[in-house]
């Protein structure tokens, strides 16, 4: 299939070089979680906070991605999957281009996670576990999807009739049933800045 193509990344300008010009490091910030754990919450709040700090950002989550690029998608295993292949091949993307990109996506299991690591490259990704409990996820009902999928009406969901793995090793695990939004967004803050520069 990649026959007959011919890349020219050899010769365009490098990764360090667009870093230079923006004094930062491009990386990814894959932020895994359940539904409703605070993944976008938090990733809004962190965008605003590097932002404000000279750093060039890129928020990627499952509304940007699944009503553009990813629209023809569902959520069956297979679909997952290329939802998360386009996002990561995406986020590379940015990356290349020195974008500090937070991604924001359920990412549900241990093999999915570990795609989206080998095609951005493990220097480069770095791994946030937003956690909180499918009772509590359940509780919050952001966007009463809980509801609907414990009546029945939403099938393969995630927690529910669909497996959620844990992080077995991420960078940093934000507990959000522990502390409120800003603590959460303050110690992810702290935790990142110096990766990026
Ligand atoms: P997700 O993107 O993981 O589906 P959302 O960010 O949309 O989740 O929703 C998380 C909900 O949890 C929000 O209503 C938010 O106010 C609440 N919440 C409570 N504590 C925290 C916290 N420490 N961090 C993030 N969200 C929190």
């Amino acid at each position: 299939m990649t026959k007959n193509l011919h890349p020219i990344f050899d010769r365009s300008l490098s990764k360090s070089e667009k870093e230079s010009l923006l004094h930062q490091n491009g990386c990814v910030l894959w932020m895994t979680g359940l539904s409703g754990s605070g993944k976008s919450t938090i990733a809004i709040g962190l965008e605003r906070r590097l932002h404000d700090e000279g750093i060039l950002t890129r928020l990627l989550d499952g509304d940007n991605m699944r009503t553009g690029l990813n629209s023809n998608l569902g959520f069956s295993h297979e679909d997952r999957e290329e939802n998360i292949r386009r996002v990561a091949e995406t986020a590379k993307l940015f990356i290349e281009c020195g974008v500090v990109t937070i991604c924001s996506f359920v990412s549900p299991t241990i093999s999915i996670r570990k795609m989206a690591r080998d095609i951005i490259g493990s220097e480069n990704f770095c791994e946030v576990f937003v956690s909180a409990s499918f009772d509590t996820c359940a509780k919050r009902d952001v966007k009463g999807l809980y509801r609907k999928a414990l009546k029945g009406e939403i099938k393969d969901f995630t927690g529910l009739d669909a497996p959620f793995e844990p992080s077995e090793k991420p960078f940093i695990t934000i507990n959000t049933e522990k502390e409120d939004v800003t603590a959460s967004v303050n110690k992810l803050f702290e935790a990142v800045l110096p990766l990026l520069r």
